[in-house]
């Protein structure tokens, strides 16, 4: 007989991610689809014909394991002109399969069976099964909303959680999905508390041009933290190409090495084409970067002016491009409206005709997080617009 095909216990509960089940059900409903975060248009021209021409070049075989050197310059370059990080492009860059792959092989690479990580929650979806990939455990620091809509973390929660036995702490700023941008104090402290526990810190940047309350700042930049940090970004969110899947982590040679051993065996290299455009984007004018994230500062209080005067408790975007409200006072003014953010979001094509991601699907205790929802405004104003008249007449 054979044995019925069974997940591995590694990887039992976690299923089909959030994102993909909500974007299934928008194009099942015909809604409005503000969950999955994706732009629905495309980033800036020379990019995609650097693309092309790459193509058409002939740039099409594997390219090197770590990423072509022109890229590799590219983010070293990147980085030392918006955070004036210093890196050697040959020893300390890597070009991974997006930032979820150098997320994976960060956490692959770096922890034994067993070891604990430290995320702050509501964490990214990647990062539990990543962490559950690597044989490691999770060990969650909440975030919560506090009255001025800021989520914070309290102190007291992070020092119980980092311990010597902490290998690593995974830090995600700007925050997906609260939103948040970690300030100059929340970062000390961590970086206190890494040093102090000898733990490594990975930190995912992929919204690092999408600062629009604070400033963007880099743990690595902390005393102590950079021999100590892995930093990761991907092309995806800055350029609007999500689909191209061109990452990279930053970081000590030696930091960087057992993440690209464990990058090898997942995909060894991706994208070869893609990469030469990449390449391309980063070095685009300042006048590229401050009008992205112009525009979306001016997308999130479109939509957010929609949230409000649909009822909804919304909380600060500092970054990224979330918002994320409480449903708790619309729940209260509708009879029959589901109090739970899971049941809300699969009513919401129904009730609304929008899609929106429920945010308690990134934590660890279900009870968290139960009232908070999630609306994407990386889209045309037309259509930000279109769901935000659909939230009010629904809901106000
Ligand atoms: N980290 C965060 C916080 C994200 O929101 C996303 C989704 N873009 C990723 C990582 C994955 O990035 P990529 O598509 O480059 O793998
Ligand atoms: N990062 C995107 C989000 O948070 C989705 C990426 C994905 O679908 N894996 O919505």
């Amino acid at each position: 007989m054979t044995r019925a095909p069974q997940i591995s216990a590694k990887l039992a509960g976690f299923g089909t991610t959030v994102f993909a089940e909500m974007s299934a059900l928008a194009q099942r409903t015909g809604a409005i689809n503000l969950g999955q975060g994706f732009p629905d248009t495309d980033g800036p021209a020379e990019v995609a014909d650097a693309a092309i021409a790459a193509i058409r070049d002939g740039k099409n075989q594997y390219p090197p394991l770590p990423g072509i050197p022109e890229l590799r310059a590219a983010v070293a370059d990147h980085q030392a002109r918006f955070w004036g990080q210093t890196l050697d492009p040959d020893t300390e860059v890597l070009i991974t399969a997006g930032a979820t792959e150098a997320l994976s092989a960060s956490l692959i690479g770096l922890c034994d069976t067993g070891d604990q990580v430290v995320a702050f929650e509501p964490t990214y979806d990647s990062y539990a099964a990543g962490i559950a990939m690597a044989g490691a455990t999770l060990r969650p620091v909440v975030l919560r909303p506090d009255t001025d809509g800021i989520f914070r973390f309290d102190e007291s929660d992070l020092r119980a959680a980092i311990r010597p036995s902490t290998r690593l702490l995974l830090l995600n700023t700007p925050h997906n999905p609260t939103g948040k941008v970690f300030d100059a104090d929340e970062l000390a402290l961590i970086a206190e508390l890494c040093v102090a526990n000898d733990v490594i810190a990975v930190v995912d940047e992929v919204y690092e041009h999408l600062v629009f309350d604070g400033a963007h700042r880099q743990l690595a930049s902390m005393p102590g933290m950079a021999e100590r940090t892995i930093t990761i970004s991907s092309a995806g969110k800055t350029f609007s190409f999500t689909g191209w899947k061109v990452g990279w982590a930053c970081g000590p040679a030696e930091l960087l090495t057992p993440v690209r051993t464990a990058k090898q065996f997942m995909t060894f290299v991706n994208a070869g084409p893609f990469q030469h455009a990449v390449a391309v984007g980063l070095r685009l004018g300042d006048d590229f970067y401050e009008g992205y994230t112009a525009t979306h500062l001016a997308k999130r209080d479109l939509l957010g002016s929609y949230l409000e005067r649909a009822g909804f408790g919304l909380h600060a975007a500092q970054g990224t491009y979330f918002s994320t409200v409480d449903i708790e006072p619309v729940v209260a003014r509708h009879d029959g409206l589901p109090a739970d953010g899971v049941d809300f979001c699969l009513a919401l094509p129904e009730t609304a005709g929008v899609v929106a991601v429920p945010t308690q699907v990134f934590h660890d205790d279900p009870r968290h997080g139960t009232n908070i929802i999630r609306f994407c405004f990386a889209k045309q104003d037309e259509t930000l617009i279109a769901a935000g008249e659909r939230l009010v007449e629904a809901f106000a």
